[in-house]
């Protein structure tokens, strides 16, 4: 039996097409190995969000491309946000990426993962199931594929793909297209068949997941699935214009949401985010997380910020400084910024922050993260969590709490996929240590 190996980078949303990419591939009579030396192909679910992270998928195709020398017959493959055209490399208008990157087979875009078969050369027989008679609902929509969950009492589950809001530094509304939501009645089969299996719990995904339409209302009904066994809810990423009072209440009110919240804001600075085409002002921010901690008043709050934007000058990378004091998000994910190409802001706008200012103010600013974290964590020490208990290593657990902190603790590997009480001792800056 042939072998498939799947890398994937990026957000939970690229998680979450792996498992369905994985069906996919296990339908043409592909299985999995958990080694790329054993695979006869090779696929990266790709993240564009930053220079980094496409220059990590370039040196994996480096090292996959020596594997080819001891296995002639291997197929390397990329899918996700890098993928603008699904195309091989003999097609005369193939994506740019085949041209620049000669070991590249073939790229296939997300929405397109049922074409894989055809992509890769594979005819259909018994063997390969059929491909073939792979119903049309999948092959006009992917959310049809049913995904190979990765684990029984977690899941992702998809509520809409692509991106309307067109963010200046963004690719993915250019790689995955405009905003598309799936039907409500299939995302609540979906989560109403996940509960009643055993998962404990679900995030929703989206690029913006709260532009669903009556978010709160799909959430209500999702609570309802806590009759099954289903105890956490959660969603990434919410847009903060959308973040409206109705989503705020059903946070504060329902059995199964949770007191944690990331809501991105980019940059302290109004100029800035209206360079970036952010919808919103700082005021309007600062007005929604008010509003949040009226409602949940130890809500956990987490943020996306981008340093060096082009134009971000000393006072205006200041006004983010300012705001993190202010706000004092228990995380954020800190990124400098490069220029995507395709994009308004690589099309447009300079990129005139030197690399060596960018790298002070994103050291500036997570040196703040962390006095901050630690601070809002020491606040645990001596409370008792509930932890989803996610692994086992070495007489150790690992899960998150409510709040999404990761805690740590002893105990016994059967404590995997349950939600255990545990008493907070230590904090660290991106951890909390207890004892059962
Ligand atoms: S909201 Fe902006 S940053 Fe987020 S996916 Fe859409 S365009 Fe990109």
């Amino acid at each position: 039996m042939k072998k498939f190996y799947l890398r994937t980078f990026g957000c939970q949303m690229n998680y979450s097409d792996s498992e369905r990419l994985k069906t996919v591939l296990e339908r043409i009579g592909y299985k999995e190995t958990l080694s790329p030396n054993k695979a006869d192909l090779i696929i990266m679910n790709s993240c564009s969000v930053r220079q980094h992270a496409e220059d990590r998928i370039f040196g994996f195709i480096n090292e996959y491309e020596k594997i080819r020398k001891k296995n002639p017959q291997l197929k390397i493959g990329l899918t996700g946000c890098m993928v603008r055209k699904t195309s091989i490399q003999k097609d005369k208008e193939k994506d740019n990426l085949l041209s620049r990157i000669k070991h590249l087979d073939f790229v296939i875009r997300t929405e397109e993962m049922i074409k894989l078969p055809q992509i890769i050369g594979i005819k259909s027989s018994k063997k390969t199931n059929n491909f073939n008679t792979l119903e049309s609902r999948e092959l006009k929509n992917y959310f049809h594929i049913n995904p190979k969950y990765e684990s029984k009492f977690q899941a992702f589950v998809p509520i809409s793909t692509g991106c309307d809001k067109f963010c200046a530094y963004c690719i993915v509304p250019y790689a995955r297209g405009r905003e598309k939501f799936r039907s409500k009645k299939e995302i609540l089969e979906e989560t109403r068949s996940l509960a009643k299996n055993g998962c404990k719990e679900i995030t929703l995904v989206g690029q913006t997941v709260n532009s669903y339409p009556k978010f709160a209302n799909l959430l209500k009904e999702i609570d309802k699935f806590h009759k099954f066994g289903l105890e956490r809810v959660r969603f990434v990423s919410p847009y903060p214009p959308d973040t409206d009072d109705d989503l705020i209440d059903a946070m504060a009110n329902l059995k199964t949401l949770m007191p944690y919240i990331h809501l991105p804001i980019q940059s302290g600075s109004n100029e800035i985010l209206r360079r970036m085409n952010r919808k919103y002002t700082v005021e309007q921010y600062e007005k929604i997380i008010e509003k949040i901690r009226a409602k949940i008043p130890d809500c956990a709050i987490s943020t996306d910020i981008i340093v060096g934007f082009c134009g971000e000058t000393r006072e205006q990378f200041m006004e983010t400084y300012n705001l993190f004091k202010k706000i004092k998000w228990d995380m954020a994910y800190i990124a400098k910024y490069s220029p995507r190409p395709g994009t308004v802001a690589a099309k447009m706008l300079k990129d005139d922050v030197p690399a060596k200012e960018k790298s002070r103010r994103f050291h500036m600013l997570n040196k703040l993260l962390q006095k901050i974290s630690l601070e809002k964590n020491k606040k645990f020490i001596g409370r008792t969590v509930r932890v989803l208990v996610e692994n086992y290593n070495k007489g150790i657990n690992t899960g998150r709490s409510e709040h999404f902190k990761i805690v740590k603790f002893k105990s016994s590997k059967s404590s995997v996929g349950k939600i255990i009480p545990v008493k907070i001792t230590k904090a660290m800056e991106w951890l909390l240590w207890g004892q059962i």
